[in-house]
């Protein structure tokens, strides 16, 4: 779990009361349905209602959780009418806990921490591998396949299974239900969940799709640091993966017709 401790959460939330903000479920997903706001107008309806009624519940639940924010009156985030974005406070200095002592350890080490007084058992180092159904591919969900450490470990369900691999943005065939323009040549930014996870593709046979950043650059030393194969079919040597001996002669063989070089600006995240 990533965050820079940001959370534009608003519809009324006790922070927003306390600084007179007023704000509704109504608001927020007029906000982020709105035609003129270019970011948003394509938003799936349906979704953006059900977000929207849980928001404020959503940022009391992190409260209830012990999660603490900046007491300072909201920004203006999204291009919303009113303001929403509260920052969580750092959770210590201890470099054991944070990154350099940034907020995103306020939102994430109190939930970590009342997951696991709430008994929820968290299982580093297992990589879902499949989703284990009464047929190979159909039937209702029994469980799950991990690997862990090179062995496999099959994880019986006794009530559900909840996939939050996150990285659903890189999955052209998923986002495209929700915005038809979003076409392969569209690549997400690492921030925004790039290729976290899974993509969020079990594929037809149920398999993990693995995933990676955008562009990556390393040395050889990685490669064996990591145990990496940079062999097709890991990589892609049509156009994807280019390798050199110096970092020119690296940037000399990068072609690609669908990006440019010039200014960044992240369609989102704007506090404007
Ligand atoms: C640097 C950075 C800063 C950000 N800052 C903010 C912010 O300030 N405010 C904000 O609202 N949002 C922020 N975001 C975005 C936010 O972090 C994501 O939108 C959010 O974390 C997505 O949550 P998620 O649970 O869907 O997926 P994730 O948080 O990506 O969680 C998915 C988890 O699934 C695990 N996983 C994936 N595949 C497998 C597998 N096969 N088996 C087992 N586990 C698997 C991953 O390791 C990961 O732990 C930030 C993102 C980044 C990258």
């Amino acid at each position: 779990m990533l965050s820079g401790g940001e959370v534009p959460l608003g519809g009324g939330t006790s922070l927003q009361k306390k600084y007179g903000v007023v704000d509704s479920a109504d608001q927020v997903y007029l906000d982020h349905t709105n035609h003129k706001n270019s970011d948003f107008r394509y938003c799936d309806r349906d979704l953006v209602r059900m977000w929207a009624d849980e928001n404020a519940a959503t940022f009391e639940f992190l409260i209830e959780n012990d999660v603490k924010f900046n007491d300072e009156k909201p920004e203006m985030v999204n291009g919303g009418s009113v303001p929403r974005l509260f920052v969580a406070k750092v959770y210590s200095d201890d470099l054991a806990e944070t990154i350099n002592g940034r907020p995103g350890s306020g939102l994430v080490r109190p939930l970590e921490k009342s997951a696991r007084a709430k008994s929820v058992e968290i299982l580093l180092k297992h990589k879902m591998t499949r989703v284990i159904r009464e047929n190979p591919t159909s039937g209702g969900v029994l469980g799950i396949s991990a690997t862990s450490e090179s062995k496999t470990v099959n994880i019986r369900a006794r009530k559900g299974v909840i996939i939050a691999t996150g990285g659903h943005t890189s999955n052209v065939a998923f986002r495209r239900m929700f915005d038809p323009r979003l076409t392969e040549e569209y690549q997400v930014v690492a921030f925004l969940s790039a290729r976290l996870g899974t993509n969020g593709d079990l594929g037809r046979d149920g398999k993990a799709n693995g995933g990676g950043p955008i562009w990556a650059i390393f040395d050889f030393d990685a490669v064996v640091r990591e145990k990496w194969d940079p062999k097709p079919p890991n990589v892609d040597l049509n156009g994807w993966f280019f390798s050199a001996d110096t970092i020119a002669d690296l940037a000399g063989k990068i072609k690609n017709p669908y990006q440019r070089r010039g200014p960044f600006r992240p369609a989102c995240w704007s506090r404007r």
